[in-house]
């Protein structure tokens, strides 16, 4: 018997779980990139002949890797050195104060303690429980299983756990609110809050649901040793050891329908490639404006420009710091918080004091400082990079903002212009097509939004979809999970 043919569309974290799953079982997988390197939003940049990762930099969930790695026989700790970060990131204010949470409980609640008293130690201790029993309630009923809708939910909870766990699992409005109930030192709702913007989502707007991200981050945040393009690297690596046949830079303009399935891929060279099924590991909104041809536009719902999630300007960075000791992940803030998502979200601009993350990426258990540190700067942006050009002037002006924020909080970086590269929502947009510059899919707003992103199944038979913009949701380990709720539907359907 013949192998049947999946064309995986993408390179990403998603279509790379997929390809390998579907390369183990059986299928016969290509997949096609229109980079030049495999791994998507997980890439480097090459600054003054120095790696500096320029997408992802916090690796949790750990354990979808390593059984991604062993359902397809290998190991995951062969290939890629992971040591847990032993602070989980370090946060600093403005007008006042530095904390550090850890992966260790009692230590966290004593920094919070010294922080900001007795009374935010207790909230801090009932926030962690309670964002434990959301990612116990959630974890398999919701995170790594196909997509469900309100009711079959309650179902799975219902048939996997006490019925109590429904309580912490329903979705209440809002991340903000509900951290009020924890936290009566705003800095500390602001340090929380900030989990929404992890699915490129307002804490204003988000579900408390995503509280769960904190337990997550307790289990563990990792460091790749080389950087997290390298967990790409060897996601990809795996797969071509299956026999995916990888094709780097070739993009694909069409998805092809005979008799009402998707029945292969148009490339832009104007080659044909056949194929039993498709699975597209694009943004979904790709598929629905039209930019793999018309007759796939139906296959998911569009997603309005409102929906749409953060996008993000970047800068990676060669350089010196002074003035404050960085960790691995730092995060730098201001005052009033809620009036940046307004900015982001209502008035679509970038505010000028806005939160900055830093990445030092030599910093952390085995980091080396050896002169110059690499370092990826980033602060949140409106998802207008089809609609919205950045000049010079304004990427220069917004990076000024972000670096007064760092030294009011007493960090000076100092780099040349040279050794500072910058990604603006345009070129998001340009690498990511259909997005906007949306590094999320569609923002988390509402209480009912988690139910909302496309399953793994589109509309139209044959093709299947994977990635941050589908169902569990965006963040390199839940795109990992939906490769393989993608590749588990290929099988259900026709393996
Ligand atoms: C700056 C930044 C920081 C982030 N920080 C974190 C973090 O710390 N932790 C975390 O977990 N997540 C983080 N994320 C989010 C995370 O990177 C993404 O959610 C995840 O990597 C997305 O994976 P994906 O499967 O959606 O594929 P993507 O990474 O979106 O890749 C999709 C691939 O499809 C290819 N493609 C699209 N259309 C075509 C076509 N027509 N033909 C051929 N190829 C095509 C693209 O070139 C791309 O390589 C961050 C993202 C960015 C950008």
């Amino acid at each position: 018997m013949t192998a049947r043919h999946a064309i995986v569309i993408g390179a990403g974290a998603g279509g790379l779980a997929a390809g390998i799953d579907l390369a183990r079982s059986g299928f016969r997988v290509t997949m096609l990139e229109r980079a030049a390197t495999p791994g998507g939003k997980m890439h480097m940049r090459e600054v003054d002949d120095r790696a500096v990762d320029g997408g992802p930099t916090v690796l949790t969930m750990r354990s979808i890797f390593e059984q991604l790695f062993s359902d397809a026989g290998a190991r995951l700790s062969d290939r890629l050195t992971l040591t847990q970060s032993p602070v989980i990131a370090r946060h600093a204010w403005s007008h006042g104060g530095t904390l550090d949470l850890y992966p260790d409980l009692t230590r966290s609640r004593q920094c919070i303690e010294a922080f900001a008293g007795s009374e935010d130690a207790a909230g801090f201790e009932r926030f962690y429980s309670q964002s434990a029993r959301i990612h116990r309630a959630l974890a398999e009923t919701f995170m790594a299983a196909p997509k469900p809708n309100p009711m079959t939910l309650v179902g799975r909870v219902l048939r996997q756990h006490h019925p109590s766990s429904l309580i912490a699992a329903r979705p209440s409005p809002n991340l903000w609110q509900a951290l009020g109930q924890f936290f009566s030192d705003e800095r500390l709702r602001q340090l929380f809050a900030r989990y929404a913007t992890y699915v490129g989502s307002s804490p204003l707007s988000a579900p408390a649901t995503l509280m769960l991200i904190a337990h997550v981050e307790l289990e563990g945040v990792w460091l790749v040793e080389g950087g997290m393009h390298r967990l790409a690297k060897a996601l990809a690596t795996l797969g071509q050891e299956l026999g995916i046949d990888l094709h780097l830079n070739t993009h694909v303009n069409e998805v092809l329908v005979k008799k009402g399935r998707a029945a292969g891929v148009r490339l832009e060279d104007g080659t044909v490639l056949p194929a039993d099924v498709v699975v597209f590991n694009g943004d979904t909104d790709a598929l629905a404006t039209g930019q793999l041809g018309s007759e796939v536009m139906r296959a998911v719902k569009p997603r309005p420009r409102q929906k749409r999630a953060l996008s993000a300007l970047t800068w990676c960075i060669k350089g010196n710091s002074s003035g404050f000791e960085l960790d691995h992940h730092n995060v730098f803030f201001e005052s009033n918080y809620p009036s940046e998502f307004s900015t982001i979200f209502s008035e679509r601009e970038v505010p000028t004091k806005p939160t900055v993350y830093l990445c030092a990426q030599d910093r952390g258990p085995n980091g080396s400082l050896n002169g110059s540190e690499r370092l990826l700067m980033l602060v949140n942006a409106p998802a207008d990079g089809d609609t919205n050009t950045w000049s010079e002037d304004k990427v220069a002006r917004t990076r000024d903002n972000a670096l007064a924020v760092l030294e009011r909080c007493g960090l000076n970086l100092i780099f040349r212009d040279s050794n500072c590269v910058s990604t603006t929502p345009t070129d998001w947009h340009g690498r990511f097509p259909g997005s906007g510059g949306s590094l999320y899919g569609g923002a988390s707003h509402g209480i009912w939004s988690s139910f909302t992103r496309p399953g793994a199944r589109s509309r139209l038979k044959g093709l299947y979809l994977s990635g941050g913009s589908v169902h569990p949701g965006p963040g390199v380990p839940m795109a990992a999970l939906s490769g393989r709720l993608a590749a588990s539907a290929v099988l259900r359907d026709i393996g």
